[in-house]
């Protein structure tokens, strides 16, 4: 009854048996066989239990990887939400000063009456102009510390006169068209639509400093590509309480600048402008317009 063969046979078969991979036919036969021999009913259970045992610590194997990964998944998603989370409130922040300097800065560009010193460094060079505006009438005056002598542009009506003294020599050009627009719109912040200002808050960084006596957000870190209608700045610090510009910087660049009248694209070095404003104080006096008649006239 019992074969030697049939146990070789059998116990070769019985991994697979245990793991049901066997045929149903298969599986009688080793059945009937283990019913008879206790020798590989032996072995049978030994494997069972063998393999039930690797089975289980490869389960927990599996289990254990799963939480590991669960865990850091988990991680994972709390560092993105609190970064997520700071980046919308830094963001936050900035578009909010962003619509608040733009709002301030409203009441002050509607105004007819205005004073503005500038002073503009190029290099260590230091130029000077005041404009006086009152009504349709502007009176810009440049002073230039390295040459003795003055220019006076004088606009009214989108009309400009432009005289100059150099040295000895005064000369006046007349009846230049120009579009006199708001001096005041290019010193404040301006854009088309929330979504260059949300692009501004984007990349920009804003901090509290003070420039010229003045508490100012610093904007820097501007991109290019954020049309301001104007020259880029790189750097811009605006007056908490007005919202215009205090300090522009720009950088060294080609930028158009006013040559004989004309707009020229020009390589400039960095340039600083400081600007102060009085409003509600330009007198008739201050916007009187050079007597021609003092001038060799130019055409
Ligand atoms: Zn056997």
């Amino acid at each position: 009854m019992k074969d030697k063969k049939h146990c070789t046979i059998v116990q070769d078969l019985l991994p697979n048996y245990i793991e049901n991979l066997t045929e149903k036919e298969t599986n009688t036969f080793i059945e009937e066989h283990l019913k008879e021999c206790d020798e590989c009913k032996k072995v049978y259970e030994l494997l069972t239990k063998e393999i039930k045992n690797e089975n289980k610590s490869e389960n927990k194997k599996d289990i254990n990887y799963m939480k590991k990964y669960n865990t850091k998944i988990r991680t994972l998603k709390t560092i993105i939400i609190i970064i997520f989370t700071i980046f919308i409130i830094l963001t936050g922040r900035k578009l909010i000063i962003i619509e608040k300097v733009k709002n301030l800065s409203n009441p002050y560009i509607t105004s007819d009456n205005y004073y503005v010193k500038n002073n503009t460094y190029i290099n260590s060079t230091l130029s000077k102009h005041e404009i006086f505006n009152k009504g349709h009438v502007r009176l810009v005056k440049y002073i230039y510390p390295d040459i003795s002598g003055h220019l006076i542009h004088y606009y009214k009506d989108n009309v400009m006169n432009a005289y100059a003294q150099v040295n000895d020599q005064k000369i006046a050009i007349l009846n230049t068209p120009i579009d006199m627009g708001n001096w005041l719109e290019s010193n404040r912040l301006k854009s088309k639509n929330i979504l260059e200002d949300i692009i501004m808050a984007i990349f920009t960084n804003i901090t509290t400093e003070e420039c010229n006596g003045k508490q100012c957000y610093r904007i820097s870190n501007i991109p290019e590509f954020i049309d301001m209608d104007g020259p880029f700045y790189s750097i811009l610090y605006i007056d908490k309480d007005t919202g215009l510009f205090i300090r522009t910087v720009r950088p060294a660049g080609e930028w158009a600048t006013l040559q004989d009248g004309e707009f020229v694209k020009r390589r400039e070095p960095d340039t600083i402008d400081d600007y102060e404003y009085k409003f509600n104080c330009v007198t008739e006096e201050q916007i009187q317009e050079p007597n021609v008649d003092e001038y060799e006239i130019h055409t």
